[in-house]
């Protein structure tokens, strides 16, 4: 089977030769691999999309993540931003109450 590919957006392409497929920069004109599929016809390829802005309503009502010396924002429905700063955080308080 060669010859099989499809745009995958605007800047890639897959090469369906392969398991699993190949994706490639729209800028190459066919599969790295010698006498597989061509990238696809130009007329099928799809619109450049704008990527989706970022929510900034989301971020400045978003809290910040617990641990002190982070200043990322928590993920929805926990304090931290990361399961490591919720580790990290356990782990200083456990410290602080053993120096006091
Ligand atoms: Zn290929
Ligand atoms: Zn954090």
């Amino acid at each position: 089977m060669k010859g099989q590919s499809c745009w995958k957006d605007h800047d890639h392409w897959s090469c369906l030769g392969h398991v699993p497929p190949i994706t490639l920069p729209a800028s190459s004109h066919r599969c790295w691999m010698a006498g597989c599929s061509k990238r696809p016809d130009e007329a099928l390829r799809p619109e450049y999309v704008e990527p989706a802005p970022i929510a900034i309503v989301s971020i400045s009502s978003g809290e910040r993540c617990a641990y002190p010396e982070c200043s990322n924002i928590a993920r929805d429905g926990s304090k931290y931003c990361s399961r490591q700063c919720s580790n990290r955080n356990a782990r200083k308080r456990h410290k602080d109450r053993h120096a006091a």
